[in-house]
């Protein structure tokens, strides 16, 4: 028996067949065209192509809860029940979630009881899955880049200050990239950070180990209140090996809550389809 997974983002929909054993076959992956209708559409174009599935599980950008798609800001949807519009049963599940039970399940985090996802992309994103389920909550479970480490630091989307994402994720490291300089190329800041730390320039050097310790600072927080087995370190920016990954590891496998192991994701792209499927499967 197979389940279809379907991992809807904000510029793409990327699907697969998975088995039993995580194993991802015809795997298709189509670019969208722009606005929220077409969002439906290309889901609907998705389940026609794999007509011999037997569940389907949807992984979307935003926040769910029960099975409800309440907002997404990156999809530009609000309260979609896509069950009721498809028209048959599928299991929603917000994707930084479906990333993490994949993780945990067939990953860098497989046989731990409890895991922590973290995911380093423009903002900071989580999962926590104990015993095999992740942890929904009212919706926004996983929304670590807004813990708060400094009051007076600068503004985020949320409406706070100072909020983790705005000191260590993506978005901090493309501001301090852009402070090094002209570079003419439209290169953006994080890359251009990365590739200044990489040829040993100190200021690049300095400025990547203060975002790697706000990093750690953050991620020792969660781990004093989740106690996870396991961290797992995920998204665009750690994906790719180099500086910012290597700094991020290291300065994550210096904590004071946390001793077990921290390892990068296994599964890259893979993951949201992956956890979607697992979502489906969840009884
Ligand atoms: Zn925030």
């Amino acid at each position: 028996m197979t389940t279809l997974g379907i991992d809807l983002g904000a510029t793409h929909v990327r699907a697969g067949l998975v088995d039993r054993d995580g194993r991802l076959s015809d795997v298709t992956r189509q670019v969208l065209p722009p606005g929220p209708a077409a969002r439906l559409d290309a889901v609907r174009a998705v389940l026609a192509h794999y007509p011999e599935a037997a569940a389907v599980g949807l992984a979307v950008a935003g926040t769910v809860r029960d099975g409800v798609l309440t907002w997404s800001a990156n999809l530009g949807l609000s309260d979609v029940d896509f069950a009721a519009e498809l028209g048959r049963p599928v299991a929603v599940i917000n994707d930084a979630r479906a990333a993490g039970l994949a993780e945990a399940r067939f990953g860098a985090g497989a046989g731990a009881a409890t895991v922590l996802l973290v995911t380093v992309g423009t903002g900071l994103g989580g999962a926590l899955v104990t015993g095999g389920r992740p942890h929904e909550g009212t919706g926004h479970a996983g929304e670590v880049g807004h813990l708060v480490l400094d009051a007076g630091g600068p503004p985020c989307r949320c409406g706070n200050h100072g909020c983790w994402e705005q000191l260590a994720g993506g978005v901090a490291l493309n501001r301090t990239g852009a402070g090094l300089g002209p570079d003419g190329g439209g290169t953006p800041g994080a890359a251009r950070l990365a590739a200044a730390a990489a040829a040993g320039q100190p200021r690049a050097v300095a400025a990547l180990a203060r975002h790697a310790r706000e990093f750690a600072r953050g991620l020792d927080s969660l781990c004093a209140v989740l106690a996870p087995h396991t961290v797992v370190l995920g998204g665009g920016l750690v994906a790719r090996s180099g500086p910012i990954r290597e700094a991020y590891l290291a300065a994550a496998r210096t904590l004071r809550w946390h001793t077990g192991p921290v390892r990068p994701a296994r599964l890259g792209d893979d993951a949201g389809v992956i956890g979607a499927a697992l979502a489906a499967n969840l009884s």
